[in-house]
């Protein structure tokens, strides 16, 4: 038995097949048993990933029961940790690991949503922010393929209230903020508000989490909206990076995907950001319209990234396209005829625009919207 009692977290080696990490609360954060790996959300929902040897990552969430029983046997690790450890190590894991037993830890879930509405999404860079609700739902909410904010009407926290949320947010994580970085100002489309709103958003998210970034995801036709000299503003307050769903640089795809805006309009846009200090995240979809639209997609996608101001500090996630089935987009593409791509195909293309993304000198990433957690 080996362990780590680092700052940040405390890492416990029961033996090679085994580790188990905890935030400095002493809540269990991950545990890689024997090949899966287990990653606890803040609602205590369990997440599970494997690989075969030659086969595809498989993944999943266990339900409350399951979670349970793998609560129960990291709560065993704890407990023969806190008997062998040299004593430094095993007192910690004595006063912060093992009084969660698995069902105060499976409890986290009515104090996760005592401080918080459902989190959607979030860029996968952002995991380890802490996230602040100053909106919920997204104000245009009628993109085809997006079920993120569906039947959740846009709302926008008042600054007192988002002073009440983002005190309640650092009591939940307590001591797990010394592992998350930046302020993720969430849900959908948060920089959309107005100047006159976002100013005293951002004071009190700075009066409760000093000296953090701050992150969000904006869309073009309200990004567009906000006077050039506002980001100059926001990013003099801390706003570090904007995130915006690109999905494609061809305009006609963007259309069908009822998305409001162009590959013009987004260069434009980007070059706003960046005058003004903002670094951007910009969001791709790969393999969305199909087949037939495979080679256009990719061709004005890579044509309109070449014409942005982009560099090291900026991302360009590539995100493999999730058809939901009864979705808008699911019948409108079958009505065009289009032919969705497999998986494999899916994957090859999203490898193959990663390499052209890099030659333009920017930093490409892979974008798995089923593998966020929070
Ligand atoms: S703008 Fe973004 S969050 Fe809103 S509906 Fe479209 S894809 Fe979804």
């Amino acid at each position: 038995m080996r362990a780590e009692c680092r700052e940040a977290s405390t890492l416990i080696h029961p033996d090679p097949e085994h580790v188990l990490s905890f935030d400095r609360e002493g809540r269990l954060y991950t545990f890689y048993d024997a090949g899966t790996l287990y990653k606890r959300a803040l609602d205590s929902t369990l997440h599970w990933r494997r690989r075969k040897p030659g086969g595809p990552r498989e993944r999943g969430v266990l339900d409350a029961g399951a979670a349970l029983e793998v609560f129960a046997r990291v709560h065993a690790y704890a407990r023969r940790a806190a008997g062998e450890l040299e004593a430094d190590c095993a007192a910690r894991v004595r006063s912060e690991i093992l009084p969660w037993t698995p069902e105060r830890l499976s409890g986290e879930r009515e104090r996760f949503e005592a401080v918080y509405r459902p989190i959607a999404i979030l860029p996968p860079d952002q995991y380890f922010s802490i996230v602040v609700q100053a909106t919920e739902g997204c104000t245009w909410n009628k993109c085809t393929f997006c079920s993120f904010y569906q039947g959740r009407p846009f709302h926008a926290r008042s600054a007192d209230e988002l002073r009440a949320h983002a005190g309640a947010v650092r009591e939940f994580l307590g001591r797990q903020l010394l592992l998350r970085r930046g302020v993720f100002l969430a849900d959908g489309n948060a920089l959309a508000l107005s100047r006159a709103r976002l100013l005293p958003i951002f004071e009190a998210v700075r009066e409760v989490f000093p000296d953090r970034k701050i992150y969000g995801f904006v869309d073009l036709y309200s990004g567009e909206r906000h006077d050039p000299a506002d980001w100059g503003e926001l990013a003099g307050m801390g706003l570090e990076r904007v995130y915006v769903g690109m999905e494609t640089g061809l305009d006609e795809l963007l259309a069908f995907l009822n998305k409001p805006g162009s590959a013009d309009e987004l260069v434009t846009f980007t070059r706003q950001l960046k005058a003004a200090g903002v670094s951007v995240g910009l969001i791709v979809m790969v393999g969305v319209g199909g087949r037939e639209y495979r080679v256009n997609h990719a061709r004005a996608t890579l044509a309109a990234l070449a014409r942005m101001p982009l560099d090291r500090r900026d991302l360009v996630y590539l995100s493999p396209f999730v058809e939901h089935p009864g979705s808008v987009y699911a019948r409108e593409r079958s009505a065009a005829g289009l032919t969705p791509m497999d998986w494999e195909e899916i994957e090859s293309e999203t490898a193959r625009l990663a390499g052209e993304v890099r030659r333009l000198g920017v930093r490409a990433a892979r974008y798995d919207i089923r593998e966020f957690i929070y």
